[in-house]
Order: C-alpha cells, then sequence, then structure tokens
C-alpha cells in the first residue's frame, strides 16, 4: 500500500527500527527493492532524487513506482530525496509523490526555516510529508562535489527549526556523507543523543552505503528511523550486470534479472540490520 513519510516513521519510531530509503528510478531497482521488502514483510521507501532526474523524469517514475506501492503487500513510500527547488517539490506532489525533502541545507538558517515551513504547510494540505536537514551532509565523492563543506547539525538549532517549520523527518550530519567513504567514517553518536534529547520529530541519516552494521544499529538505538542507502545498491547491481558481461557477453534480458537479485540481497541485508523485518502493518 502507498503511504506517506509519517506514517511510517512514526512506527518506527515508536517501535524502534530504521527504515531503508532506496532510490528506485529504474524497474530492476523497484523489483529488488520491493521483493525484499515483501519477503521479509519491512515497510520500506521508494525514492529518486532531483540529480537523478537525468535517470528517469517525476512523472515516468511515478508512472510505475505508484502502482508498485498501491500493489504492494507491504506500506510503501514514494519520496523525492533532495529537491531544491519549490517548483520541482511541487511536480513530484502533483506526479503522486507522498515524500519529498526540502533540502535548504546551504541556505542561511532563517531561509532555511521559511522555505520548509511553506512547503510544510502546501504539502500537509496534500496528505504529502516532507524532510528538511538541518547541518549539511555534503556531496564529495567522484570529484563531483556540490563545493559546499560538510556541516554538523547542531543540536541547540533542532527544536527551532522542528517546531517552525513543522515538518515530519529531519536529515541531520553527525559525520556520515554521500558516496564511497574514503576513509572510515566516524560517527559522532553523543551529538545524534544531544539531537534526539531536543526533539521528537523523525530523525534521518543521509549516507548509510558503506557503514558497518554496528554503527547503523548505535544510530538507530540513538534515535534515528530513516536511513537512506543508494551507493550500496549502486555498487551491486552494476557489478551484477559487469560481472555477467565480462564473461557471458552484452545481453540485457540476462542482465536484467540479475541486476534485480543483486540489489534484493542487498536490502534484505539492510532490512535485517536495521530491524525492519516482519514490521510492517
Ligand atoms: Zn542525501
Amino acid at each position: 500500500m502507498l503511504v506517506n513519510l509519517k506514517e511510517i516513521l512514526d512506527d518506527a519510531r515508536a517501535r524502534k527500527y530504521g527504515v531503508g530509503m532506496f532510490n528506485t528510478f529504474n524497474i530492476e531497482l523497484a523489483l529488488g527493492v520491493l521483493e525484499a521488502a515483501e519477503e521479509t514483510k519491512s515497510p520500506v521507501i521508494f525514492g529518486t532524487a532531483e540529480a537523478l532526474l537525468d535517470c528517469c523524469d517525476i512523472d515516468t517514475a511515478a508512472s510505475f513506482l505508484i502502482p508498485m506501492a498501491r500493489n504492494a503487500s507491504v506500506p510503501v513510500v514514494l519520496h523525492l530525496d533532495h529537491g531544491y527547488t519549490e517548483e520541482t517539490l511541487k511536480h513530484a506532489i502533483g506526479a503522486g509523490f507522498t515524500s519529498v525533502m526540502y533540502d535548504c541545507s546551504t541556505r542561511p538558517f532563517g531561509e532555511n526555516i521559511a522555505l520548509c515551513a511553506e512547503m510544510a504547510s502546501y504539502a500537509h494540505e496534500r496528505g504529502v510529508s516532507v524532510e528538511g536537514e538541518l547541518g549539511h551532509v555534503s556531496f564529495d565523492e567522484g570529484g563531483a562535489g556540490d563545493g559546499k563543506g560538510y556541516a554538523y547539525t547542531e543540536p541547540t538549532d533542532v527544536k527551532e527549526f522542528v517546531e517552525r517549520t513543522g515538518i515530519d523527518a529531519l536529515a541531520i550530519a553527525i559525520g556520515t556523507e554521500h558516496g564511497v567513504y574514503k576513509t572510515k567514517p566516524v560517527l559522532d553518536i553523543g551529538r545524534l543523543k544531544e539531537i534526539r534529547g531536543a526533539t521528537d520529530t523523525n530523525l534521518v541519516l543521509h549516507g548509510g552505503s558503506g557503514l558497518s552494521v554496528g554503527d547503523l544499529q548505535a544510530c538507530i538505538r540513538y534515535g534515528i528511523q530513516k536511513i537512506n542507502i543508494f551507493t550500496d545498491i549502486s555498487i551491486a547491481a552494476s557489478e551484477a550486470a559487469y560481472e555477467y558481461v565480462k564473461q557471458y557477453g552484452p545481453t540485457i534480458n540476462e542482465i536484467s534479472p540479475r541486476m534485480r537479485e543483486a540489489v534484493k540481497k542487498v536490502a534484505i541485508q539492510k532490512m535485517t540490520d536495521f530491524g525492519s523485518v516482519g514490521k510492517a502493518l
């Protein structure tokens, strides 16, 4: 069934587990993730991001992801990650997405609040959830960084931000990064505890790929509800295709199910690590 983000994250917060958000802009990714969720009876979040719209535009993504979510035996959210403009977010909401992230994390505090508050009001009237970001989890992978430095979330800013915006989930920066980690990440769990102590809202960890199970479970234990995973399934799908092509040659109908299986395997592992197995309502 298709649900919004708040519905599944509120349950995750009450029962202390994490829900994975996986980017699913093509059918191999979407089928792999959905099969993993249905087999393990996990709630799950389908996603795409403004930076991934070259892979599949919003309307096309909605055209296959919404029916898949509606027909699923588990709760599924359709989330737009890292939306940067009001126009893109409203487009996604109009197309049927049930959750949007308004990433104004590189803007001044007051501007971030004003933009997220306005979007939360618009989205809530339509039954859609909103995620904001405070601090900044940077994009430095592959030399294609956003040029903005990492900024840890200040726990003292959190209460005001959540109350004035009315958002449903807050992405925080506690040491994770997007993409492949070049050095072992060191997470600031003390900061997470302070943030959790400052707000009851749902908390989101970006850059979940590549983290150890111990780190992931510590984050869930101390207050994270949503964990974004893309790099791990991207590598799994790409390597499955590469290995087949290298050995047998380029055959799309052989590559496609192997990509899907590789994604499913990683997704099942994450759902197990996050404790979402059997939590589908
Ligand atoms: Zn992110």
